[in-house]
């Protein structure tokens, strides 16, 4: 099979190595820094422009090494989270922002529903539909969403340096717990920055706990995945980590 074949990009969608034999199927909802043209920039300040509020720094390409290190199916958002944040039922008030953290977002002010409901067909559905294909061409697929964290918030600098974060359905968290001492080299701490509390488990909630698939949402630091290489390092460490939790969970279920 060739690349093209391997790859399909819909507009808010593109999918990796999507005939990957592993049963995991990774998910980055915040990939990418893209605002289209018709938004124009959403009125975001230039030194925001490429901030952590746009995306997850590092966590795309973290993301597509570990498709290739557990040939897994990634599938990446194209466009910003200010535009559609596809960790976001449509419902929720932070699923086209108006401000992130510090940071205004002028061209997400007084959205109308008509202007909702456009964002949320052109760009969510698509990221949504892909998810679910994905997971359908699985057997007792695995869900492993990827994310980065800002070192710094809101004037608070954060020790935890990956975070394990998971909803009602713990088993994957755990065995990356139980784990995580002699496979990460890192401060790893449970629902931290984030729990379900702040609603970032949208995907897991969606895509997994109604099937009983295991899941699970990895935070990485992104002072850690600054440059490539260190990507590369990150992403190798945390596909043997999964690598092992998945088979640790598997065989504690028979
Ligand atoms: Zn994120």
């Amino acid at each position: 099979m060739n690349q093209l074949e391997n790859t399909s990009v819909d507009r808010n969608a593109e999918v990796q190595n999507a005939q990957a034999v592993s049963p995991v199927v990774l998910v980055c909802e915040h990939a990418s820094s893209e605002i289209p043209l018709e938004f124009n920039g959403l009125g975001l300040a230039d030194e925001h422009r490429n901030s952590h509020a746009v995306w997850d720094p590092g966590a795309g390409s973290v993301a597509r090494r570990m498709s290739i290190r557990l040939d897994a199916v990634l599938v990446s958002a194209r466009v910003s989270r200010l535009v559609y944040d596809c960790n976001r039922p449509p419902h929720a008030p932070d699923a086209m922002p108006d401000k992130s953290e510090i940071v205004e977002v002028p061209g997400n002010r007084g959205l109308s529903d008509a202007e909702k409901t456009a964002r949320t067909v052109a760009f969510y559905e698509p990221f949504r539909a892909a998810v679910a294909t994905a997971l359908a061409r699985r057997t007792d697929p695995v869900l492993i969403t990827v994310h980065s964290f800002t070192p710094v918030y809101h004037g608070q600098k954060r020790d935890v340096e990956i975070g394990v974060l998971h909803d009602r359905d713990t088993r994957l968290a755990d065995a990356l717990m139980a784990l995580a001492d002699r496979c990460m080299p890192h401060v790893v701490r449970r629902n931290e920055p984030y729990g379900a509390g702040d609603g970032v488990t949208h995907t897991l909630q969606e895509h997994a706990l109604a099937g009983g698939f295991l899941n699970v949402m990895l935070e990485v630091r992104n002072d850690l995945i600054a440059d490539e290489a260190a990507q590369y390092k990150m992403a190798d460490l945390l596909s043997d980590w999964v690598s092992r939790a998945v088979v640790a969970t598997r065989a504690g279920a028979c």
